[in-house]
């Protein structure tokens, strides 16, 4: 009978990787145990590497072990200025070189309120249509009393 501890051993996946915005480096095998390539490329991701999912496949081997990657220095988009240790404020860092409010979150809830502001133009317009019509129709029964 097969014992417990290999019946619910997870299968080891090997994937094509290589650390998070590395895009000049080549992509390189490594191997996780996880319960799918999903999962898989998930394990990865939190260790700092993006992987191919398509290139996953199960392996007959040991995982490599989880080391985190390399991954490379935060600079300033516009000048390049090293930002790593500098405080973060409502997800942006200011660049002291040239004061760019360099943005470190993808995804901020307030800056997507504020993004939206598409609809809240909409909406003033639509306050205004419906302030038109009603003082169209109030002087319009004044006319018809008049
Ligand atoms: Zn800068």
């Amino acid at each position: 009978m097969q014992d417990m501890s290999t019946q619910f051993k997870k299968p080891v996946w090997e994937l094509h990787a290589r650390p998070i915005g590395a895009n000049h480096e080549p992509w390189e095998p490594r191997a996780v145990e996880a319960r799918s390539a999903i999962q898989a490329e998930a394990i990865l991701r939190r260790d700092g590497y993006e992987s191919i999912l398509m290139s996953a496949r199960r392996v007959d081997k040991i995982p490599d072990p989880r080391t985190p990657a390399k991954l490379k220095d935060p600079r300033c988009s516009r000048c390049g200025y090293q930002l790593s240790g500098l405080v973060i404020e409502e997800s942006v860092v200011v660049c002291p070189e040239c004061a760019f409010r360099q943005p470190v979150i993808v995804w901020h809830p307030d800056a997507a309120l504020k993004r939206d502001s598409g609809s809240g133009i909409l909406m003033v317009f639509a306050i205004i249509g419906m302030i038109t019509v009603t003082l169209f129709l109030v002087l319009h029964a004044f006319a018809i009393l008049l």
